[in-house]
């Protein structure tokens, strides 16, 4: 992900607000990025307002450094640098455009997920099963590690795959506020809509350029 350091902006949305209906609707679109999202990059740079140091670092470097910072701080850091990453991730990880036929030219991810889950079928029937089994709140991801081996993990809070080395393909924010407004408490219907969302050219770019 391509955003520098401080002061960090909040990247507006590669589509309209409207532009993922009728799968997330609009007015949880306009919530989720205008304040869900907003709210994480002010109080980034809030915290990063009298840390000359950190101040350079990107948002990937900040988010490897958290745990060694001292406790408040770098729990404030892991928590707000944490949760701009995966919302930008999961923002430019959606698209309805590649319907009906999702799967069309992205033929290695495709392949590997295959070769990996057995089929789309059971990958989607895992990947759904890992997002519910989120008790509260956080995301659900396919990752890929250093041996570009594919694996479904989930994290809690705001926390990334990025400590962990892995790096990020597919990721579906869970937290309550993403599906509450049109889905109330089934996060499963939500996770379906999901599905359709998909930006197989993103998640495959994510992979190749790992
Ligand atoms: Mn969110």
């Amino acid at each position: 992900m391509k955003i520098h350091h401080y002061q960090f902006e909040n990247p507006p949305l590669p589509y309209a607000y409207d532009g993922l209906e009728p799968y997330i609707d609009t007015k949880t679109m306009e919530l989720h990025h205008d304040r869900h999202l907003q709210t994480y990059v002010d109080n980034l740079n809030k915290a990063l307002a009298d840390c000359k140091r950190l101040q350079p670092l990107t948002l990937e470097q900040l988010i490897c450094i958290a745990d060694r910072l001292p406790p408040k701080l770098g729990r404030t850091i892991r928590n707000n640098a944490g949760g701009v990453y995966n919302h930008v991730m999961y923002f430019n990880g959606m698209t309805i455009e590649n319907e009906p036929t999702p799967y069309e030219g992205n033929g290695v991810l495709i392949k590997r997920i295959i070769k990996t889950f057995g089929s789309m079928d059971n990958f989607y029937k895992l990947f759904k099963e890992q997002a519910l089994s989120v008790f509260g709140s956080g995301y659900a991801w396919l990752v890929m590690d250093k041996c570009d081996n594919l694996s479904i993990i989930t994290t809690a809070n705001q926390d990334t795959p990025l400590p962990q080395n892995l790096c990020p393909i597919l990721v579906i924010d869970v937290w309550e506020h993403a599906y509450y407004l049109k889905h109330y408490n089934k996060r499963a219907d939500y996770i379906d809509d999901w599905f359709h969302a998909i930006n197989w050219n993103v998640a495959e770019q994510r992979m190749l350029s790992n």
